[in-house]
């Protein structure tokens, strides 16, 4: 039996090298980096008025109160996307809005707020306060410098990233290509949702789960027809998923019973099983094997099973076969509302939620068949064998959902 680590090391030792398309911007988030972007230009892009107000010299309006205004001739008038042809001289003003671009000459913008507008004198402005020179002007630049790097290979491209990309200009980037992954279920108790169930029969829930896993993680799912526990169906089966796709997932017939034929299988059609167990609970049975590089990824068939050794085993492959360079859940600090116990042998990573304060606390029964202490998760906390980690401890929560 493997420990984890080790485990996830020989799987990310097997990943194929990432290799890379261009995508439209529109496509990339969610997906991973394979160079780096450095800005082809200053951002802003030019001196930007960040009010609707005046373009002034401030030095002309360094006495202006409301009592005493300054009075300035209006020298034009420049909206955002245009540009004044002149130049701001001494005792003038230009009208601007809101990211029209600071006319020459000008070295601050009075907000209109400050201003008055004598009916029978348009062509003049009273100021009412003094400006400091730079005020309510975003200043070339100021947000990224010419050449600074907006993103880094191996990074996966954030919602919050993309706006930046695409003020910088860029209409497409190079990222790392999606690994397509055919997901099959096994078991003959299975029953598609949306069809009768026969006596002893249950749902299928591990597809539903597992495709949206595989999506989150950037890789392309295809969701494959459920499998009877039977030898020769199992192996076309595997043979059917791997001709469409780069690893296959499969849930459920990797135990030890003699109606478990994933492994013998996957040999059947010429696979190499690498390892079969790993010493982490849930999800003792876990099969990993190669085919002609492509991966095989046999997760147990209890649904919160699979869940975990998706998340731990089988999300870092998937992000790691394009590319990226962090590939672990992300791990927010919390502490304990009560306490934390794990009576088994193995580690166990525990269902929990983690709440907006950072309390934790398990979502309920921990077996291996509960769906409802999933539904209510957010995260996993990692609690090693025969240990009870006490209410108030500082924990690591792994978030798989936010
Ligand atoms: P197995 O790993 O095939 O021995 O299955 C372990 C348990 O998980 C059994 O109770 C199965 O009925 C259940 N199970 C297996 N596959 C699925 C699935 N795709 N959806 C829901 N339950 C499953
Ligand atoms: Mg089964």
């Amino acid at each position: 039996m493997l420990e984890f680590e080790e485990a996830l090391a020989r799987v990310l030792a097997a990943v194929p090298a990432p290799t890379s398309e261009s995508v439209s911007l529109n496509d990339a988030p969610g997906r991973v980096l394979a160079e780096p972007i450095r800005s082809p230009l200053d951002l802003p892009i030019f001196d930007n008025s960040s009010m609707d107000g005046y373009a002034v010299r401030a030095a002309d309006v360094a006495s202006a109160t409301p009592a005493a205004p300054v009075r300035l001739r209006l020298a034009g008038k420049v909206a955002a996307g245009q540009v004044f042809p002149g130049e701001v001289t001494a005792g003038t003003c230009v009208r601007l809005f809101t990211g029209s671009p600071l006319p020459p000459g000008a070295n601050a913008v009075v907000m209109q707020e400050d201003t008055r507008v004598d009916s029978n004198a348009t062509s003049e402005v009273l100021i009412l306060t003094q400006a400091q020179p730079s005020e309510n002007i975003r200043s070339c630049g100021e947000d990224v410098k010419h050449g600074t790097p907006l993103a880094e290979a191996g990074e996966v491209v954030s919602v919050g990233r993309i706006g930046l990309l695409a003020a910088a200009g860029l209409a497409r980037v190079q990222v790392g290509r999606q690994p397509v992954v055919g997901l099959l279920a096994t078991g003959s108790e299975l029953t598609e949702p949306g069809h009768p169930l026969g006596p002893g029969r249950i749902y299928e829930s591990n597809r539903a789960t597992l495709a949206a896993l595989i999506g989150r993680a950037g890789a392309v799912p295809i969701v494959l027809p459920l499998v009877a526990d039977v030898l020769a169906e199992t192996s076309l089966a595997l043979a059917d998923a791997f001709s469409q796709s780069d690893a296959v997932v499969t849930s459920g017939g990797v135990s030890v019973g003699e109606m478990d034929f994933l492994k013998r299988a996957f040999e059947q059609i010429g696979g190499s099983l690498e390892f079969w167990k790993v010493a982490i609970k849930p999800g003792r049975p876990f099969v990993f094997g190669r085919l002609q590089g492509k991966l095989l990824f046999g997760l147990p068939g209890n649904p919160v099973s699979a869940l975990v050794t998706f998340l731990l085993l089988v999300r870092p492959a998937l992000l790691r076969w394009q590319g990226a360079t962090d590939v672990s859940l992300p791990a927010h600090p919390g502490v304990l509302a009560e306490p934390l116990a794990n009576l088994g042998e193995r580690r166990h990573f525990i269902r929990v939620k983690v709440d907006a304060t950072g309390k934790v606390r398990s979502t309920g029964i921990q077996a291996s068949h509960v769906l409802s202490s999933v539904a209510a998760a957010n995260g996993l906390v990692d609690v090693p064998a025969d240990t009870t980690l006490a209410e108030g401890s500082a924990v690591t929560v792994l978030r798989w959902e936010y």
